[in-house]
Parts: C-alpha cells; structure tokens; sequence
C-alpha cells in the first residue's frame, strides 16, 4: 500500500539532502531542495524534494499538514517563476509502482526546454 509505506533514509534523496552525495542544485532552502536531474529527460529537467521524509505525495498530502504543503508549494511555485518557461513546462509526480516512481522520496519533475509532446507511457 503506497499510503502506508515505510520511509526509508537510505534512499538516493535522503543522501543528496544530507549531501553525502553530490547534486547540481538551482535552488535550496530549509525545507525545499531542487537540483538537476542526473539522466535529463528534456533539455531541462529539475527535481524538487522537500527536506522531510516523505515516500511519495500521497504520504505528503496524508502527513505533512496543511501549513507545510502550503509552504512547499509555494516554493515549487517560486521555482517554477525563476525559471522563466515561457513556452510551458511540464509538472510530473510519479506514485508507486504503476506511477513509475523509483526513488522513495517524494519528488516532482519539471520538465521544459523543448516541445515535450503528448504524454505517453
Ligand atoms: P522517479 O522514476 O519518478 O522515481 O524518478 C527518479 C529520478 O531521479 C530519475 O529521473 C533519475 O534520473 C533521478 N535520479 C536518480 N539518482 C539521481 C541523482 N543522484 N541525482 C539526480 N537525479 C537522480
């Protein structure tokens, strides 16, 4: 069950906001971190995580309270604007399995720099 998963520290975001491991970041603050995709999607592609312990956005919108996803997105919006994607982006959240979510930690992709097309699978 996604909704109920266990947060496991060792995954690869939980390394990157300890920074045990190294990342290209565009943006960090307290709460909010967001760096360069290592295999870019588009000629643009950004993740952003929040700094706590969450699997997904289902474990986000079931735990983290309303004040602190109001603040997260917000700053998801304040990234959004510094990038300046006049010709549009794309705002990818992959859940689970049947989402295609490989890393536990939640995180959203931005994805932009070209026509991305239609979503297919
Ligand atoms: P998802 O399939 O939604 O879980 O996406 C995970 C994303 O994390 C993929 O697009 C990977 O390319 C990306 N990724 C994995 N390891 C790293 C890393 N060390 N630094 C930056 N991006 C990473």
């Amino acid at each position: 069950m996604i909704d109920i998963e266990n947060y496991n520290n060792k995954n690869v975001f939980a390394q990157i906001i300890r920074g045990e491991i190294p990342s290209d970041k565009i943006y960090e603050d307290d709460n909010v971190l967001a760096f360069k995709d290592i295999n870019p999607q588009a000629p643009i592609h950004i993740l952003v995580i929040p700094k706590t312990e969450h699997c997904s956005l289902n474990d986000f919108l079931a735990k983290a309270g309303d004040e602190k996803i109001l603040k997260f997105f917000k700053t998801l919006k304040k990234i959004i604007n510094s990038q300046n994607f006049s010709n549009g982006y794309r705002l990818i959240t992959n859940v689970g399995s049947f989402g295609g979510q490989e890393v536990p930690h939640l995180h959203f992709h931005i994805l932009s720099g070209t026509n991305l097309g239609k979503l297919v699978p």
